[in-house]
């Protein structure tokens, strides 16, 4: 265990049972819907961080190509495998006192091809490998639900934000395919395209930023005031 890690883990004593600040539905709504929101065990009623000028108010990662490989409705632990340089982008954001979240499309719920018992096992590999997160939001919705938390719709920017304790334009979000950009846009977050080899030409050309892999995308943003955002 690295020493930022022990040293987020110390400063969250509550942080080893997550809660659900909105309780996960035994089976997803037909329609609609909210997401779910998973928080350190110690996080509801904390106060936001800090309002600093020029610097993120929180990062949001796109979990499935961005900071794991996607593999397809994945709910196996033992499958979770990291994109590279994930661990130290995401502890350069910590490092910077910037709280970290992932905002993540699970429809494999939806589709009944996950469990939401599988989707917090694979929640908590992802934690074993990159630390904790200060917020997940997860959609389990399908895309014929009419939910607003699929991205590309703004809700898990919102949701997570909203819990997070600041402003989404204060926020990047940081994803592998258009729909991660799409639904920043829509939510007024600044967001950066870390393309694979899943990401399309027309998504890289249409992203307003780019980056080649997460810690350049991380380390292009903003540490101290005056930048943007
Ligand atoms: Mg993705
Ligand atoms: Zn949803």
């Amino acid at each position: 265990m690295c020493s930022a890690l022990s040293r987020l883990v110390i400063e969250r004593p509550g942080y080893s049972m997550p809660v659900f600040a909105t309780p996960a539905p035994k089976a997803p709504s037909a329609t609609g819907g909210t997401p779910w929101l998973l928080t350190p065990g110690d996080r509801p009623g904390r106060p936001g961080p800090p309002v600093r000028r020029g610097i993120p108010g929180a990062v949001l990662f796109d979990r499935d190509g961005t900071l794991i490989h996607d593999v397809p409705y994945n709910g196996d632990p033992a499958r979770v495998r990291l994109m590279p340089h994930a661990r130290a982008a995401v502890d350069a954001v910590r490092e910077w006192g910037v709280p970290v979240g992932v905002v993540t499309n699970q429809s494999g719920v939806a589709r009944g091809l996950l469990t939401p018992g599988a989707v917090e096992a694979v929640r908590r590999r992802v934690e074993e490998l990159l630390g904790p997160f200060d917020i997940w939001a997860v959609c389990p919705h399908g895309p014929a639900d009419g939910c607003g938390c699929r991205k590309p719709a703004p809700g898990l920017i919102h949701a997570a934000c909203a819990a997070l304790g600041t402003a989404p334009h204060r926020a990047v979000v940081l994803g592998d395919i258009g729909a991660d950009l799409a639904a920043a846009r829509a939510a007024g977050a600044q967001g950066v395209l870390v393309p694979n080899e899943v990401t399309r030409p027309e998504e890289i050309a249409d992203a307003a930023r780019t980056a080649p892999d997460l810690l350049t995308a991380v380390r292009g943003l903003p540490t101290r005031a005056g930048g943007a955002p």
